[in-house]
């Protein structure tokens, strides 16, 4: 899962912890992907740390209020990777041409490796198509949701895209919904 504009409310930069919120569907929707078997985990880009705008603490500040909020609905997130790199902008060390920066596959080889992540059964769901470019680049199928940047995505960018989103949704509890039922009929057939 893609973070601000899928989790939360896109707001820009998330430069104060204030800024964080989280969408009213998404300890429901952590909670079923928990019990569906599949992994939870969200990769998010904040380049806002490398353009200065806030420092890295505040990053781990917002993902210990995130990891919180879960916890108190009885939801939990098996990892959470963040990209605070920008190729351009800013000083060493954080400006770097990573190979985390979405979409590039950097944090999503993560899971694959600390977690097992079986990438080709794995869906990718976001608020920007650089995250179902994210999915595509390593062979896992990718969500967009309308909530965050979802909706114009989806009508200026959608069509000039490789390839159109894999699944549609209104927001992140219709997404994993729609994907733990579809693997359960996978299962059965
Ligand atoms: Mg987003
Ligand atoms: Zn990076």
């Amino acid at each position: 899962m893609d973070r601000d504009g899928t989790l939360s409310h896109e707001v820009g930069y998330v430069n104060h912890l204030s800024r964080f919120r989280l969408l009213p569907w998404t300890v429901d929707a952590v909670r079923l992907i928990n019990a569906s078997g599949y992994l939870a985990v969200v990769v998010t880009n904040q380049a806002g740390a490398a353009r200065g705008y806030f420092p890295l603490s505040l990053i781990h500040e917002v993902h210990a209020s995130l990891e919180a909020s879960l916890a108190a609905g009885g939801a939990r997130l098996d990892a959470l990777y963040f990209c605070p790199h920008h190729p351009t902008v800013g000083e060493p060390p954080l400006r770097l041409d990573c190979d985390c920066r979405k979409p590039r596959p950097g944090m999503l080889r993560r899971a694959e490796a600390e977690l097992g992540a079986d990438l080709a059964r794995s869906w990718v769901v976001g608020d920007r198509m650089g995250d179902l470019e994210l999915a595509w680049n390593v062979g896992a199928r990718g969500a967009l949701v309308k909530s965050g940047y979802g909706l114009g995505e989806l009508q200026y960018h959608a069509p000039r895209a490789r390839r159109p989103p894999d699944l549609v949704a209104e927001h992140l509890l219709e997404a994993v919904a729609r994907i733990v039922d579809g693997a359960a009929e996978a299962a059965k057939a």
